[in-house]
């Protein structure tokens, strides 16, 4: 990726064009090709070997979700992106293609409840794992072991907005020559580029905010170029050619992409780049409307406690300001006050969908000890610290006063 000279939010609604338009198309066509013709067969060798770019088969990708990851690879100022078919495919594929058994990992224990769940399965295949508080680097300094291999963080947690000391993560991941992994679906490129910190790899859900319209799901994995992967010892050696720059996605690309087969769509691919196109604006309607809603909601005789990194009372209020240069994301969870009807609340919610998911245009609350944080039981609850009574609430791009009415309204209705 060589054109830089534009903004990234310039970038992304021209990138299709000026890196290689077909037919005069200002998108990237949809591909529904499996196959894909070579000029000759040594062509077809080439590609196959990585000496030529170019299509082979439509699981390792094709040019559309292709044109996809060069604009990820731009947002995150990185050197280059490989999509799976969703944000857990993409975790699953980093951790089965660059960790081993006896391999250990340190990682948040505010971990997204999927991930923290992937990673117990990870266990039983003999991976070691060390779930630290990582809103202090400290945690992390002093989980380390001679065999660890990788840290796992992620920007903001879900859905009680820690955050995680993402600089001085880096910082000592670089000293100690660690693979280090920062999930960014909360904050989206916009609020922050992982490099930053000193990430190697940055993950991200597609399904979320970079799309936006909860159309399509995907994930994506971006090399910041930050790592040296010939310090790394689990890249095989058919995979240690050409520059070491290139080493760690083209393992994950092979080993995590086109043996486990989770491949991104090309039709949800051109939905997601579609809707990414408006990712900072949406971004910036999001984090004002969450940040507006947050401050209101604390002053409500019925809420208990609200948890927002825009508030002055989030214990990483300092620290996200910054990291994410005065925006706090579009995520934020409360409590109702003791003896409320919560279930009742959420019932007389009627612009407000009462639904899982995250990041979405629309605005969307969820109870989260009842159902997405069901199944891990009452005591892993108390440890994420997760109340019974906490709602989530993923703010959208609805008109403030609308949201406004719509929770004021419920709220009302459940002291009644
Ligand atoms: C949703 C989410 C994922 C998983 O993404 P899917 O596309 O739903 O598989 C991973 N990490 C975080 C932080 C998420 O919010």
């Amino acid at each position: 990726m060589t054109v830089l000279h534009y903004t990234r939010s310039t970038m992304l609604l021209h990138a299709d064009r000026i890196l290689g338009s077909e037919h005069g198309a200002v998108h990237a066509p949809v591909h529904l090709s499996t196959a894909y013709q070579h000029p000759s067969a040594r062509d077809l060798v080439a590609a196959f070997q990585g000496t030529r770019s170019g299509s082979v088969y439509a699981r390792q990708g094709n040019p559309t979700t292709t044109a996809l990851e060069a604009k990820l690879a731009m947002l995150e100022g990185g050197h280059g992106c490989v999509c799976f078919s969703t944000g857990m495919a993409a975790i699953a594929a980093i951790c089965v293609s660059l960790l081993k058994a006896g391999d250990h990992i340190v990682c948040s224990r505010f971990l997204f409840g999927n991930t923290a769940s992937l990673l117990k399965t990870l266990e039983l295949m003999g991976v070691e794992v060390s779930f630290v508080d990582a809103t202090q680097a400290a945690h992390v300094q002093s989980a380390l072991r001679p065999c660890t291999r990788m840290v796992l963080a992620e920007t903001i947690a879900n859905p009680r907005t820690q955050i995680a000391d993402l600089r001085r993560i880096g910082s000592l991941c670089a000293q100690q020559g660690l693979l280090y992994v920062v999930d960014g679906t909360l904050t989206t490129p916009m609020l922050c580029q992982a490099a930053d910190f000193g990430a190697s790899l940055v993950v991200h859900s597609l399904s979320k905010g970079i799309s936006g319209h909860g159309n399509a799901m995907g994930g994506a994995v971006v090399d910041t170029g930050v790592f040296d992967w010939s310090r790394y010892p689990n890249i095989l050696e058919r995979y240690r050619k050409g520059s070491p720059a290139g080493w760690g996605l083209l393992q994950l690309r092979k080993k995590g992409l086109r043996d486990f087969g989770a491949s991104l769509r090309a039709e949800d691919a051109h939905r997601i780049a579609v809707g990414a196109e408006t990712l900072f604006l949406r971004m910036e309607r999001a984090c004002e409307n969450a940040m507006e809603l947050a401050s209101w909601l604390q002053q409500q005789a019925e809420v208990k406690t609200v948890h927002y990194p825009g508030l002055a009372s989030h214990p990483q209020h300092q620290l996200s300001r910054e990291l994410f240069a005065g925006r706090f994301g579009t995520l934020l969870s409360f409590e109702l006050q003791d003896g409320l009807d919560l279930m009742g609340f959420l019932d007389a919610l009627s612009l407000v969908i009462v639904s899982t998911h995250l990041a979405d245009n629309r605005t969307l609350a969820i109870p989260v000890a009842h159902t997405i944080f069901h199944e891990i039981g009452a005591q892993a609850r108390a440890s994420m610290e997760i109340a019974d009574g906490l709602v989530r609430l993923s703010v959208g791009i609805e008109d403030i006063n609308d949201l406004q009415r719509d929770l004021g309204s419920a709220l009302a209705r459940c002291r009644a």
